[in-house]
C-alpha cells in the first residue's frame, strides 16, 4: 500500500493540501452536528440518570445563606474554598450530581484521566499538601482530590446533591437571591455564584433508528459498569463474551478504547474522523518533581505552562510535553513584524504539516495492520482540533479483535441489532457513545439549565441572547450580587489548563466579596457604562492579534471546537477573550484584575450600603437610593 504521507508528501505541500481539502469535503454532510437535546429528550431520559449514587430521600431545605454556589465540580469547590478563606460562613454547594466532582463525578469511563499535567491540573494542591501520584492524573484521583478539598474547606456536609435548581431570582426588596430546586428547597442567599461547568451537557447524536437498538447502550459520561464489569481503572470482565461498538474517537473515546479492546470479545470502533494521538509519556511522580514543590510552586508552574501556550518566552519549559511542543507553539506562533497574513499562514501551515507528519509516523510505527494504518491516518490541520495524547490507543486498535469502521459521513442508521455504515450492518451487544459534550463556549444560560432572573425580572438568557455581556467575564448589569465563574467564550480569558482560570476567577470573586463585606455593601451591580466598555474591549479584541488568522484555517467541521465557526449560534464577537482572539491574554487580564482589586474603589460597580437608611425604604429605585442615601459609600458609576 502506498503511504502518501512519506517524504514525498512532506516535501510537497500542494499534495498534502489537496488531500486535506478532500477529507474536509467528504465530511461536509447535512445534519452532521444534529444532536438529541438531552436536557428535554424523553426517549433517552435514562441516559441522564446517575448510575453511581442512589438518590437519598431528604426534607426540603428552607434557609438563609451567605453564598449559594450552583455547581459542585471543580469551579464550585474552588469558589467555595476561596470564599471560606475570606471568612464567608454559610455556604452551600448545589449540584445535580450525587457527589463532588462535576465532570469528574460523571465521567468515570474506564481509563478516564486528564491529559493536562496533574501538577498543574489538580487545583489548590498546596492548600491540602497533596502530591499527585502520576504525571497525568486518573479521574478517580481528581474526583477524590476535589472531594478532599471540599471536606478541608467544610463544604461537603452542607452540599445539596441530586438537586437541580429550577429558578434563581433576585429579590429586590430583600436584596438577596432566591433559589428554588427540584427537591422543594428555597434558599435565600446574599451572593450567588454560578459554577455550572463547561462540559456538563453531554451529546447524543441524532442517528436514525437509535431508539430501536435492543442491546445495551450508554454515553461515556454515564458509564454502565453493571453491564461491563470493572471500574474506571479498567478490567471490564463482563464484556468477555460481548461484541461492543463505540462511536467517537475524541479525548474520551481515545482513553476508553484500550480498555474496551482488552475486555470485549470483539470491538468495532466507528471512526468519523481519525484521531491524531500524540505521545503522553505517563509516569509516576518522581522525587525530582517533588523537589520543585517549594511554596508558591503550583501557580508558577501553571503560569509557565500558560506562557508556553501563549507563545511567550520562558527560561525553562517546566511541563515540556506535547501541549508545549506542538499545540502552544502552533496556536500562538509569533507573528514577526511586517509579516503579511499570507506569510504568516504559510509559516503556520509548514509547522502544522510537520506536527501532523509526526503523528502519522507514530501510527506507521505502532500499527502493524496496513489496512488499519490507512484507516487511522489523520489528514487535517493540527490547529483545527483539540490535541490528543495517549500511550496505548494505537496499539489497542492494532489488536485482532478490534475493527476500525470508517464513517466519514457518520453512521447511516442504528437498528435493533446494531450499527449500519455504508449499507453494512454490524451486529452488536452494546453501543458506547463517546460523542462528547456541547462546546465549552455554550452560552451560560443553557449550561446553567434554569431560569435566571435579575432586577425587574429580567432574564439572563434574554439579556445574553446576542452573546455575553459582562465586566471581567464574571459580573453582569441587572444581576446584583451575582458572580459567574470564568468560562471560554465568556469575556474573560481561556487557559488551556482550565484549572488556572478557575482558581484565578475564584480568588478574584472571593477577594471582591471580602472587600464588599468590609465596606458594608448590601448589594452591588455592574454599571451599564462599565459593562459597555468591557464588551467593547472584547469585541475589538476579537479581530485583533495573530490568533484571529486561525479562524481562517481550512478545518474539518467539528461538533465541538468552538472557534472553527461551526457553532455560530454561540460564537459572536462578544464571546471573545480579553487581550485578543482565541485564548486572549491571561497575563494582562490577571494584572488588570489585581490592579482593580488593589485600587479598592470597585470601579465600574454601583454599591448600595447596608445601613438603616437604605434598609428603611423598600421598593424604590435602589440605584438612586444608593446614590442618595449613602453618598460616602457609593463608589458610583466609573
Ligand atoms: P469530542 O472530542 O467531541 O469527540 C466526539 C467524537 O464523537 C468525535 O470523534 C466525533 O467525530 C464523534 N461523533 C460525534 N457525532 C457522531 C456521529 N453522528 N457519528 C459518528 N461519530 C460521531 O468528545 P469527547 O471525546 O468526549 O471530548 C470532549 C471534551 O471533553 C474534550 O475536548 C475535552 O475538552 C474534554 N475531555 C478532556 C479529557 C482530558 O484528558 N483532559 C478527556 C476526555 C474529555 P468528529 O471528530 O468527526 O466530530
Amino acid at each position: 500500500m502506498t503511504d502518501s504521507t512519506g517524504s514525498h508528501a512532506r516535501s510537497d505541500p500542494a499534495t498534502l493540501r489537496a488531500r486535506y481539502e478532500e477529507e474536509i469535503a467528504k465530511r461536509l454532510v447535512e445534519g452532521r452536528a444534529t444532536i438529541r437535546d438531552l436536557t428535554t429528550d424523553e426517549v433517552f431520559s435514562k441516559y441522564r440518570e446517575d448510575p453511581f449514587t442512589p438518590v437519598a430521600r431528604r426534607n426540603p431545605v428552607i434557609e438563609e445563606l451567605d453564598v449559594a454556589v450552583i455547581g459542585a465540580g471543580m469551579a464550585g469547590v474552588v469558589a467555595g474554598a476561596q470564599l471560606r478563606k475570606v471568612g464567608m460562613q454559610r455556604i452551600r454547594l448545589i449540584d445535580k450530581a450525587g457527589g463532588i466532582g462535576g465532570t469528574w463525578y460523571w465521567n468515570r469511563y474506564p481509563g478516564v484521566m486528564c491529559d493536562v499535567e496533574s501538577y498543574c491540573y489538580l487545583p489548590m494542591l498546596e492548600d491540602v499538601g497533596y502530591v499527585p501520584k502520576h504525571r497525568y492524573a486518573y479521574g478517580e484521583e481528581i474526583r477524590q482530590h476535589l472531594e478532599n478539598l471540599a471536606r478541608r474547606f467544610d463544604l461537603l456536609d452542607a452540599a445539596l446533591f441530586h438537586t437541580g435548581v429550577l429558578t434563581s431570582a433576585w429579590d429586590e426588596e430583600r436584596a438577596h437571591w432566591v433559589l428554588r430546586t427540584d427537591r422543594g428547597d428555597e434558599l435565600r442567599a446574599k451572593y450567588l455564584v454560578m459554577a455550572v461547568g463547561i462540559l456538563n451537557l453531554f451529546k447524543l447524536p441524532a442517528i436514525p433508528g437509535m431508539e430501536d437498538f435492543q442491546g445495551a447502550s450508554f454515553h461515556t459520561a454515564r458509564w454502565d459498569f453493571e453491564y461491563t464489569g470493572g471500574s474506571p481503572a479498567g478490567n471490564l470482565t463482563k464484556l468477555a463474551d460481548k461484541v461492543a461498538g463505540i462511536i467517537g474517537t475524541g479525548a474520551s473515546g481515545v482513553q476508553c478504547i484500550p480498555h474496551l479492546a482488552e475486555g470485549a470479545k470483539e470491538l468495532y470502533v466507528f471512526q468519523r474522523t481519525p484521531a491524531a494521538v500524540g505521545v503522553r509519556g505517563q509516569c509516576p511522580t518522581t522525587d525530582e518533581i517533588v523537589a520543585t514543590m517549594t511554596p508558591g510552586w503550583q501557580r508558577k508552574r501553571m503560569e509557565n505552562f500558560q506562557a508556553v501556550m501563549l507563545g511567550r518566552p520562558v527560561d525553562v519549559d517546566m511541563v515540556d510535553d506535547g501541549w508545549c511542543h506542538h499545540y502552544g507553539p502552533l496556536i500562538s506562533m509569533p507573528r514577526r513584524d511586517g509579516m503579511s497574513d499570507e506569510e504568516y499562514l504559510a509559516e503556520l501551515e509548514r509547522f502544522d504539516f510537520e506536527v501532523m507528519e509526526l503523528h502519522r509516523r507514530r501510527i506507521r510505527e505502532i500499527v502493524r495492520d496496513p489496512a488499519k494504518v490507512e484507516a487511522l491516518m489523520p489528514y487535517y490541520r493540527y490547529a483545527c482540533r483539540r490535541p490528543l495524547f495517549h500511550d496505548d490507543y494505537l496499539a489497542a486498535l492494532d489488536r485482532p479483535n478490534v475493527t476500525v469502521v470508517e464513517c466519514p459521513t457518520g453512521i447511516d442508521r442504528i437498528t435493533a441489532a446494531g450499527v449500519v455504515v455504508g449499507g453494512k450492518e454490524y451486529a452488536l451487544d452494546c453501543i458506547v457513545y463517546a460523542t462528547g459534550f456541547e462546546a465549552e463556549a455554550t452560552a451560560l444560560p443553557r449550561r446553567a439549565g434554569h431560569d435566571i432572573r435579575g432586577r425587574g425580572g429580567q432574564s439572563l438568557a434574554e439579556k445574553w441572547a446576542e452573546g455575553p455581556s459582562t465586566l471581567f467575564g464574571m459580573m453582569t448589569n441587572g444581576f446584583p450580587n451575582l458572580f459567574i465563574m470564568p468560562a471560554p467564550g465568556q469575556q474573560a480569558v481561556v487557559t488551556v489548563n482550565h484549572t488556572l482560570i478557575t482558581v484565578v476567577g475564584a480568588e478574584h470573586i472571593a477577594a471582591t466579596v471580602a472587600g464588599l463585606e468590609e465596606r458594608g455593601v448590601r448589594w452591588f451591580e455592574v454599571t451599564e457604562e462599565a459593562e459597555a466598555d468591557w464588551v467593547q474591549t472584547i469585541v475589538e479584541g476579537a479581530t485583533a492579534g495573530a490568533r484571529a488568522v486561525m479562524a481562517t484555517l481550512p478545518c474539518i467541521p467539528s461538533t465541538r471546537v468552538a472557534y472553527d465557526g461551526t457553532e455560530p449560534a454561540m460564537l459572536t464577537a462578544r464571546s471573545g477573550s480579553y487581550g485578543g482572539a482565541g485564548l486572549g491574554d491571561y497575563f494582562a487580564f490577571t494584572e488588570l484584575l489585581a490592579s482593580w482589586r488593589d485600587a479598592g474603589d470597585f470601579a465600574g460597580l454601583r454599591l448600595v450600603l447596608e445601613q438603616p437608611s437604605s434598609r428603611a425604604v423598600h421598593g424604590t429605585d435602589a440605584a438612586a437610593l444608593g446614590a442618595r442615601a449613602t453618598p460616602a459609600g457609593d463608589a458610583g458609576a466609573r
